[in-house]
């Protein structure tokens, strides 16, 4: 190579997309970015990644980042200093919790920022401001899995390891587009399946690359799965195919959870999801028999209303069958962002302080109040979808939002929107000037994961390091040393000169972190938590005991129930969400990194050939959808992915007529208040044919 070694710098990093966390060298020259280098010692990944690990990192330098912090002057924004930004913040908080009290306060933490970060939001809004009012974006994702997990096995995170998947005889698949949202899982799927003859049963709606390659495809009626899992696990019982030790030995309420699954026979299953009696037989049979078994699952199963109690049942079928807590088994709700795992773990949740620690548990809260020299209160505060509400009465008058385009991803977007020009005061926090931002007060310039250092948990509960390739873009901060200028602006004495003593201070006070500290995650190392004192991490859970008193898992039975939002005359669509490889989430990062903006330059919405034919669409037809709530116009594709009168709309707009959730409801699982995305249903007209 003409690379000069001395003038290119190569530094580990974690990548900031999504949660596989794969890890590897990224090789700068200045502030441009060379080649992104696998390594075989990431845990993760070794040599693998994928098109946005390796390409997807222009946006670092595009000339959209902001460079300085941005104050409102009437309709327009004014460029600043940070000691005015500072204090202009400082001013706005202070004032609305002297007139309305702390709980007016409401913070959002990033799912794309540190632990560090996440530790910090959450210590700011109770520390500092005094309200619980934290939450941030797995309550639009994964809560409803952390739900279900804890309910039955104890712990709101994967079992295993990414490794045990590929070690699985059977790997169940549920609502997740694993090819496109986590690659390097699928890949390691692919592998099993190919070398080792693993079986895999994909559920999903569309027929996506996974479903091709599935030994066994279910397709059911939009937001029936939990009427096939419900059904698959009775006949497992009356088949005599659970795993009768295992349940005797190490989980408690067998006969209640015999007793819920009386109604769901194998007739109901194939009257409600349209799934043959037959099939769901041959399921019920290859998990019965099989010797482990792993399910994944994602937003297909957590963005209903039901989402809790479906994740809830698919723990409750793998502890029936005895697939917990050995290598190969258990369950993986996949991760979405690249910490959303770590920014619950670390405490920005409005009902659990860093570890999962309930705020009401006396010991806990007075563990923190002693070290932070405060009283934090022992009430949960308000999640993301309750501040919104919250705004909306009146109730809710500030809020800080770190990294979170809250103006577009959350469901019924122009309702959120609403919400915002009520706001009395609002902060965004961000690496670009997002749809969020154009909301508020004061804008503050933050640094991208290449220009900080920190720490991010994947998936697999992997905490991980990176450090720092780039220096910070004009008046960039990170996140961290915002937070801290924010506190300190508001009278703390914060004094972190870096996001290792943080992590220190995280470690003290939280017994899941106990035996984390930066020397142990040096370079490629990593940490699985739990992390006993002496630094033993945890790659597989319960081997031995579920973290409940006595040690036994719990079988929490749930029932059937049908979806929030139906096709019907009206809206006689269902319109599906979700991702697509190229892109991230709305694509503020994706869309400014030019590889990929070219591969995939906007979005569009799949279509059925029925559909099409019955309606005379073809291929690039202009097409109007219209919800309950809006309207948004995208141009078509004609696919079999999806069948019917189902269509498909990636989430990836970054404009507000094209996003879908101008389209999505307010409707949410009650259990996590996690919005029900992916029941929606639409008219459609046709604006051009093509
Ligand atoms: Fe790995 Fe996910 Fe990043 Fe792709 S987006 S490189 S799978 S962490």
């Amino acid at each position: 190579s003409a690379l000069r070694p001395s003038l290119v710098k190569r530094t580990k990093t974690v990548c900031t997309y999504c949660g596989v966390g794969c890890s590897f060298e990224v090789w700068t020259r200045g502030r441009e970015i060379l080649r992104v280098q696998p390594r075989p010692e990431a845990p993760a990944n070794q040599i693998s990644t994928c098109v946005k690990g390796k390409f997807g990192w222009d946006f670092v330098n595009h000339p959209d980042r902001l460079r300085r912090p941005l104050v409102r002057r009437g309709d327009r924004f004014e460029e600043v200093d940070w000691p005015q930004a500072l204090a202009t913040v400082a001013e706005g908080l202070r004032r609305v919790r002297e007139q309305h009290g702390p709980d007016a306060l409401g913070f959002i933490a990033s799912s794309k920022c540190t632990n560090e970060e996440a530790y910090l939001v959450q210590k700011l809004a109770r520390a500092v401001i005094g309200t619980n009012n934290v939450d941030n974006c797995s309550r639009y994702c994964q809560s409803p899995a952390t739900m279900g997990l804890s309910r039955t096995v104890g712990y709101g995170g994967d079992a295993g390891s990414i490794r045990d998947i590929e070690q699985a005889d059977v790997v169940l698949i549920v609502g997740s587009n694993t090819a496109e949202s986590h690659p390097v899982i699928a890949t390691r799927v692919k592998r099993a399946q190919k070398l080792r003859g693993q079986k895999v049963i994909v559920a999903d709606l569309r027929r996506h690359e996974m479903a091709e390659r599935a030994d066994i495809f279910l397709r059911p009626r939009p937001s029936t799965d939990l009427a096939w899992v419900l059904a698959v696990t009775r006949h497992i019982l009356e088949r005599g195919l659970a795993d009768e030790r295992f349940v005797e030995e190490r989980v408690e309420g067998l006969e209640a959870l015999r007793a819920s699954l009386e109604p769901y026979t194998l007739a109901f299953a194939e009257q409600t999801t349209g799934i043959p009696a037959a099939t769901l037989a041959e399921v019920a049979e290859t998990i019965g028999r099989a010797k482990s078994v792993c399910c994944l699952w994602a937003m297909g199963v957590t963005q209903h209303h039901s989402g809790s109690d479906l994740s809830t049942a698919l723990s409750n079928l793998l502890l029936l069958t005895g697939n917990y807590g050995r290598p190969g088994t258990g369950a993986y709700p996949l991760r979405g962002h690249n910490n959303v795992q770590g920014a619950s773990d670390f405490g920005a949740m409005p009902d659990k302080l860093p570890g999962y620690q309930p705020v009401q548990d006396d010991e806990a809260r007075g563990r923190y109040e002693a070290a932070w020299g405060v009283r934090i209160p022992a009430e949960p505060g308000l999640d993301n979808h309750q501040m919104v509400e919250a705004i909306h009465q009146g109730r809710l008058r500030a809020l800080f939002l770190v990294g979170e385009e809250m103006g577009l991803v959350d469901a019924n977007t122009l309702d959120v929107q609403a919400a915002f020009e009520q706001l009395e005061f609002l902060v965004v926090q961000d690496v670009f000037f997002s749809n969020t931002a154009r909301f508020a007060d004061v804008v503050l310039p933050a640094a991208p994961s290449l220009e900080k250092e920190g720490t991010f948990t994947n998936t697999e509960r992997r905490i991980q390091r990176l450090y720092q390739a780039l220096e910070p873009l004009g008046e960039a901060w990170p996140d961290w040393r915002i937070v801290q200028g924010v506190a300190q602006a508001l009278g703390a004495d914060w004094h972190y000169e870096h996001p290792g003593e943080v992590m220190a201070e995280a470690a003290a006070l939280t017994p899941l972190f106990a035996g984390v500290s930066y020397e142990r995650l040096a370079g490629f190392g990593s940490l699985q938590w739990p992390v006993a004192p002496d630094g033993q991490d945890s790659p597989l859970l319960y081997i031995e005991r579920f973290p409940f008193e006595g040690g036994k898992a719990h079988f929490h039975p749930v029932s059937f129930a049908p979806p929030s939002e139906e096709a019907d005359g009206d809206f006689e669509l269902h319109v599906n969400n979700g991702r697509l490889l190229e892109h991230f989430h709305e694509g503020n990062l994706t869309a400014r990194s030019a590889g990929i903006a070219e591969l995939t330059p906007s979005v569009f919405v799949e279509v059925s050939p029925e559909l099409a034919a019955e309606r005379g669409i073809s291929d690039g037809a202009l097409l109007r959808l219209r919800s309950r709530r809006g309207a948004v116009e995208v141009r078509a594709i004609v696919t079999d992915r999806v069948r019917g009168s189902e269509v498909y709309l990636p989430m990836n707009a970054r404009r507000t007529d094209q996003a879908v959730n101008v389209l999505t409801s307010s409707h949410t699982d009650p259990a996590t208040h996690t919005p029900a995305y992916k029941e929606l249903a639409a008219s459609l007209e046709v604006l051009e044919p093509s």
